[in-house]
């Protein structure tokens, strides 16, 4: 286990297991729209959100689950990701990583993923603003 300090969390996480979970995992599942803007969304994601994730060894294309809500010109879009670490326990709160890009940790686990063990799962929370870039129209 590594130790990071990443806004008010002090987390321990396991970078390569991490990796090794992601690499396990099918692609995202839900073929929606708004799930495929997504995903289109993640190679374009600020620098800084990047190498967040990859520093944690999360595949951004692989979130366990985001839902959106719509907006007039960025789409709002929470979900969370799993790796394999743990924090204290801390009230949720939002961490501003970019600007319209927030993330949070918590032990609270939605949605466990087979790859990790249930006793090792952190989640990553996400509130990220992103753009429509797919062909198809956005539809409410
Ligand atoms: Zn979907």
């Amino acid at each position: 286990m590594q130790r990071t300090q990443i806004g008010p969390w002090e987390i321990e996480y396991d970078r390569e297991a991490t990796r090794t979970a992601y690499a396990r995992m099918k692609p995202y599942g839900c073929t929606c729209a708004y799930c495929r803007n997504y995903v289109a969304n993640v190679s374009s994601l600020p620098d800084a959100v990047l190498q967040l994730l990859d520093n944690l060894g999360i595949d951004p294309a692989k979130p366990t689950e985001v839902f959106t809500y719509g907006m007039s010109n960025l789409l709002e879009y929470n979900g969370f990701y799993h790796l394999v670490g743990k924090c204290a326990a801390h009230a949720l709160q939002w961490l501003s990583v970019a600007e319209r890009f927030e993330v949070g940790f918590t032990q609270n686990i939605d949605m466990q993923p087979d790859e990790i063990s249930p006793e090792q799962t952190l989640q990553m929370e996400i509130s990220f603003q992103l753009p429509w870039l797919l062909d198809d129209p956005y539809t409410e």
